[in-house]
This record gives structure tokens, C-alpha cells and sequence, in this order.
């Protein structure tokens, strides 16, 4: 199996569930990368604990306080990478970091629920790729590869089949109406993006992990957290620039949007 070669990762929400697993099997990898920077919304917090013991025995992960919600939080975070990359770019960008009301149907909705969800599912990973711009762009300027890769500078969002307008009806039963909205307006992020990033040489995609059992999954999802994270880990050496702008499952197949 191809593994993806950034040398510099940054993921949002990686104290627990997927972003969690993709820390560790970065850090697992044959070659890891030399910086990994896992954000979370409380570094210090019980629900770091995990990810503070393997900072302590991985020198090439830097935890960072992040709230993707919190504009100024994201700009604080781009100075402390920034400082901590010392001339160098940002290779790979996973904007996982998603919350999910499973009670949001069309009765039970309101205003507040909205914009929470759409704070965090979808303009979070807008200002996260407008915040770390500049070092994504530097680390494709400093790339000698050709066409667009995650080894030289792209940014993954990670969606869901949910966010499908195509697929919805297969599964609205679960209508969760502000975690669908949320993530086709993340979906049409990430072809906006692809659209104007792809010019400087940064790949943009969205990526369905497919069912997974975390917090958000529950226990009854079909998939374990690390025969997802396998899959999303090695759709990421094959992505091009065929892909950007694309929704793709952990299995590296096409989703319509
Ligand atoms: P979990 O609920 O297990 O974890 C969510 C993570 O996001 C936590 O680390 C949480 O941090 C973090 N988070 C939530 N809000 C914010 C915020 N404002 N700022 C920073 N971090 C935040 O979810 P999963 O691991 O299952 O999901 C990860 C991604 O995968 C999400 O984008 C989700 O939509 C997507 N996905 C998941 C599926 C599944 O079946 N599990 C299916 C399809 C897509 P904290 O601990 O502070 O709350």
C-alpha cells in the first residue's frame, strides 16, 4: 500500500474518533511525517489525554489549541505553526474536525441549530484553508513535483455521503437536516476551492470515511475507526489533480454530490 509522503500534516479535531486515528497512523507510517500538528479544541483536557501521551513519545507531534468555530483561535494556531515550521510550508491540511445532532429533523430545527452546525462543519474548514493559504502555497513553491498531490499541498474536508444531494434519499430515514445542509455546503466549499487553489498548485478534495464506529458513528456503524483511517490513508497517495473538487469514499470511489 502507497503511503502519502507530506512532511508537514496539520489535522483539526484529532483528540478523539477519526482525527485521533489519523494522528496515529501518520505516526505509524513506514515514513511519518517530520511535523505533525494536532489541533484540538482542549489540549490540556481529559479528552486529550491519548493524544498528550503520544506527544510524549513522538518528538514530530505538536498539539495546538484550536476551536475551528473560533475565528481568532485559528488565527492564533497559523503563528504557532508558522513559528514552528521555520520557513517551511504546509504540505497537507485534513479539515476533520465536525460536529452532528442526530434529533435535527425538519420539525425539530431551528435557527440556532443551523448556525451552529454550519459554524463548524462548513465555515471552519472555509477560514482554516484561507488561514493556512500562505504555508499551503509555500510548500507547493517549494515542491519540485508536478501537478497537484498530498505530498506537495492539498486540503482534504472531511464530509459525507450525507452532504450527497444525489444519495440523500437512500438515507433519510436519519434526516438530520442540519448535518446535511452543513456538509453539501462543505461539498460545495471544496469545489470553490479546487477551483481557485488548484491554480496555485494546492489539490482540494472531500472525503467520506465511510460509517464509523466513534462518538458520532455509534457502535452499530459498519466500519472500525482504523479500517476507515486505513482506507482515507491510502485514497491520499493516489489523489491528482483529476480528483480536486471531488467527493471520493475511504475507498477512493466516486460520490455524486
Ligand atoms: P467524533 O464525534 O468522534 O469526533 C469529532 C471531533 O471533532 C472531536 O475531536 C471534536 O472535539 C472535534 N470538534 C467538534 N467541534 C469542533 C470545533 N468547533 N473545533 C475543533 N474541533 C471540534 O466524530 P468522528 O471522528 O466520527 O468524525 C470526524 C469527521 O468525520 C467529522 O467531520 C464527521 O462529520 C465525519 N464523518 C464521520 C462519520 C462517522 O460515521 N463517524 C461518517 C461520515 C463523516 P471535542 O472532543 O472537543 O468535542
Amino acid at each position: 500500500m502507497a503511503a502519502v509522503r507530506a512532511r508537514t500534516v496539520l489535522l483539526t479535531g484529532s483528540n478523539r474518533g477519526i482525527g485521533l486515528e489519523l494522528v496515529k497512523q501518520l505516526l505509524g507510517a513506514p515514513r511519518p511525517p517530520a511535523w505533525i500538528f494536532a489541533t484540538c479544541r482542549d489540549p490540556e483536557g481529559p479528552r486529550a489525554q491519548e493524544l498528550r501521551d503520544l506527544a510524549s513519545k513522538h518528538p514530530n507531534l505538536v498539539l495546538v489549541k484550536l476551536d475551528v468555530a473560533n475565528p481568532s483561535a485559528i488565527t492564533d494556531a497559523v503563528k504557532i505553526v508558522e513559528g514552528k515550521l521555520n520557513g517551511m510550508g504546509l504540505n497537507l491540511l485534513i479539515n476533520n474536525a465536525g460536529i452532528y445532532t442526530p434529533t435535527a429533523s425538519l420539525e425539530t430545527v431551528d435557527a440556532e441549530e443551523m448556525i451552529r452546525t454550519y459554524k463548524t462543519n462548513a465555515v471552519g474548514p472555509m477560514l482554516m484553508a484561507q488561514a493556512f493559504l500562505p504555508l499551503l502555497k509555500k510548500a507547493a513553491q517549494e515542491s519540485t513535483e508536478k501537478g497537484l498531490s498530498c505530498s506537495k499541498a492539498a486540503i482534504i474536508n472531511i464530509s459525507t455521503i450525507m452532504g450527497s444531494i444525489e444519495k440523500t434519499p437512500e438515507s433519510f430515514f436519519k434526516p438530520v437536516i442540519s448535518y446535511r445542509c452543513s456538509k453539501a455546503a462543505l461539498n460545495m466549499l471544496t469545489k470553490c476551492q479546487a477551483l481557485t487553489y488548484g491554480e496555485a498548485g494546492i489539490l482540494c478534495v472531500a472525503l467520506h470515511p465511510g460509517w464509523v464506529k466513534t462518538d458520532m458513528g455509534s457502535q452499530e456503524a459498519d466500519l472500525t475507526v482504523d479500517t476507515s483511517v486505513r482506507g482515507l490513508l491510502s485514497v491520499l497517495p493516489i489523489l491528482s489533480e483529476k480528483h480536486s473538487g471531488t467527493l471520493l469514499n475511504w475507498e477512493g470511489k466516486a460520490i455524486p454530490w
